[in-house]
């Protein structure tokens, strides 16, 4: 049996990189040979032994770009959906696929992407414009879930985006690529909560928006300022701060989930017609619009992104876990 390279979750706060036996794909299925892989919120949750559904030992890693090398389209440059769905039940045949009743994951239910090669179904690969970089691709399953949130809260709105003061809460990956899209949409008043002082200021250099230490609470923004509100983290603390900062008939949206339960402000969700909404991952159509924005330069430069060699992915982990990192995405390389 063939070997290769692997960044694999051994336990709780540990990860060891590895021989491993390659995957075979079955039918049905692709090969992919692993470029880049970013290291998603999730997988710190899972690192964290806060995942019951990421079970040691486990290859983590979702956000990938690479090239199948075996299988239906052998030869393409690729990024692929994360989750692997029916498409036959009723979400599926909806066009909302992220909610699919049969879904499996890789770095889940299955082997993810912190190796040399993955396999995946072929229809959950999607194939990549020419010449987009694979630092790009791997961005694409946060960046599809900025702009399904988005989306989201488009549908809900009555002013347009340009119109709105926005907050988000969290500079992790995904608040900071919202900000960006919400730039590349026209959005000009954006604030941004994030207590970690070194993701504050590449969040300031990098999306050129305000930002502040919600640690600090003088420095928060008065309550019933905000059309528009992101909660990127999903904590008791942001939920209470979400709907305390939404405008009577405003938005929030709810990406992150850090906590599970919390109570929340249900008088003034009533008597403020206030709209919160749940979203979870990205449609087959977001990841193909994220491709497309990514490639386009919608998302900005992206110098921000930090990569490492997916050796040194322990220390990676390590950095992430003790707030070291000031990137909002670090990115592996096989
Ligand atoms: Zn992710
Ligand atoms: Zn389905």
């Amino acid at each position: 049996m063939k070997r290769m390279k692997a960044l694999v979750y051994t336990s709780p706060n540990e990860m060891t990189y590895r021989d491993e036996p390659q995957p075979a794909p079955s039918s049905g299925e692709v090969l992919i040979r692993v470029d880049a892989v970013g290291i998603c919120g999730s997988d710190m949750h899972a690192y964290h032994g806060r995942d019951p559904r990421r079970v040691p030992p486990l290859i983590l890693g979702h956000e990938v770009a690479g090239e199948i090398i075996a299988g239906p389209g052998t030869g393409r440059q690729v990024t692929v959906n994360p989750l692997i769905t029916c498409g036959h039940c009723e979400f599926c045949v909806q066009g909302r696929n992220n909610l699919c009743a049969n879904r499996t994951m890789i770095g889940m239910t299955r082997a993810g992407g912190f190796a040399q090669y993955v396999t995946t179904a072929a229809s959950s690969v999607i194939e990549l414009p020419v010449g987009m970089s694979s630092r790009a691709a791997s961005l694409t399953e946060p960046a599809a879930t900025a702009l399904h949130a988005i989306e989201k809260a488009k549908q809900a709105m009555v002013p347009t985006l340009p119109e709105c003061n926005v907050l988000i809460l969290g500079a992790g990956a995904i608040g900071l690529l919202a900000a960006l899209l919400l730039k590349s949409y026209g959005c000009r008043r954006i604030l941004l909560a994030e207590p970690n002082a070194l993701r504050r200021e590449s969040a300031q250099r990098t999306a050129r928006c305000a930002t502040y230490d919600p640690v600090q609470t003088s420095a928060s923004p008065p309550d019933n300022s905000m059309e528009l509100v992101l909660d990127a983290v999903g904590a008791n603390a942001t939920r209470r701060a979400a709907l305390a900062a939404v405008k009577p008939g405003g938005v929030v949206v709810h990406v992150g989930l850090a906590d599970a339960a919390s109570e929340i402000d249900m008088r003034k969700l009533t008597l403020a017609e206030i709209t919160l909404i749940g979203v979870y991952t990205y449609t087959t159509a977001d990841l193909r619009a994220a491709v497309a924005a990514l490639d386009s330069g919608a998302f900005g430069d992206l110098a921000w992104v930090e990569e490492r060699s997916l050796a040194d992915g322990a220390q990676a982990f390590r950095d992430l876990d003790q707030g070291r990192a000031a990137a909002a995405k670090i990115v592996l390389r096989p």
